[in-house]
């Protein structure tokens, strides 16, 4: 734990969602306005709607879970990378609550939007971690980390 908390460079970034904001892309225009290279990140809140995947290995594609109602973050996290050619790449997971607190979870897509907040923290690290393409999934996989 020490050690990770050497790795976070000290400057969170804290950003608050507005009602129907993309999730995943305010997450990703967060981490190019700040230049990150590399960062961990989680948010609680609500969403109105949730595009959850499901990867299957046999296809090598995602199956998607669509929900259109409101529902509680109960947890979103992930991580920020980089592409070889430098693009950033956001991988997040989301786990959502129901008015029965029955939970649905996966991979996040974009079109996940807000519902009443987002709450969302960045912790920025001073590592650089780098994605290459998996022949074996087709998915982009860390594979570097300075
Ligand atoms: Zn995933």
């Amino acid at each position: 734990m020490l050690e990770f908390l050497d790795e976070i460079k000290g400057n969170v970034i804290i950003r608050v969602l507005t009602t129907g904001e993309d999730i995943y892309e305010a997450i990703k225009s967060a981490a190019e306005e700040h230049n990150i290279n590399a960062a961990v990140f989680n948010m609680i809140g609500a969403v109105s709607k949730a595009v959850i995947g499901y990867f299957d290995m046999k296809k090598k594609e995602y199956l998607k879970n669509i929900f259109e109602k409101d529902m509680e973050i109960v947890s979103c996290m992930g991580n920020i990378a980089r592409k070889e050619d430098g693009s950033i790449v956001v991988h997040a997971h989301i786990a959502i609550a129901d008015e029965k607190g029955h939970v649905y979870g996966g991979h996040l897509f974009p079109g996940t939007l807000a519902g009443a907040t987002g709450e969302l923290f960045i912790l920025p690290l001073k590592k650089k971690i780098v994605r290459k393409i998996d022949e074996k999934t087709s998915l982009f996989l860390i594979k570097d980390q300075k």
